[in-house]
């Protein structure tokens, strides 16, 4: 399934669905700042999963890391983490903004940036944060909708 097919599925669109979430997995294109995501992982087995939090256990997501490296033959690295939000346009949380200061600091990963991804329920949102910066700068917003036209198009 198309990574963004699997984020789709897990839009927090009705009242019973919990926070989802995993990791980014792609490669960063030679000679320019774009980016592509190959796969992500979503819930597994150990995440808590809330309506207004999910937190993942390191081991699993970080297992799939080390397969999708190794299956690449090295070039398909960890980019980043996505997550949903159960309102409209998301915003990140104070916890989601520590988070994220955290990884910038503490794993392990190639080049100088880290993608973070949210997706609410009518629009998605990347932010773009830097190794050596404080702050985690948005870069994209798309709505979902389009993305679901995209994606029907796509298909057969
Ligand atoms: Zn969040």
């Amino acid at each position: 399934m198309h990574p963004l097919a699997k984020m789709l599925a897990l839009v927090q669109d009705t009242p019973d669905k919990k926070e989802a979430g995993g990791v980014i997995l792609g490669r960063h294109i030679l000679d320019s700042t774009d980016i592509v995501v190959d796969e992500i992982t979503t819930v597994m087995k150990g995440d808590t999963q809330g309506r207004f939090h999910f937190r993942r256990r390191r081991r699993r997501h970080q297992q799939a890391i080390d397969k999708f490296w190794q299956d690449s033959k090295g070039t398909c690295t960890y980019l980043g983490e996505w997550h949903t939000h159960p309102e409209p346009h998301p915003t990140p949380s104070f916890v989601d903004l520590n988070n994220w200061k955290r990884k910038l600091r503490e794993d392990v990963f190639a080049g100088e940036n880290l993608y973070f991804i949210i997706l609410g329920v009518e629009t998605m949102r990347v932010w773009e944060g830097c190794r050596t910066g404080t702050i985690c700068q948005l870069i994209g917003e798309f709505p979902l909708r389009r993305i679901h036209n995209v994606e029907n198009k796509d298909s057969p």
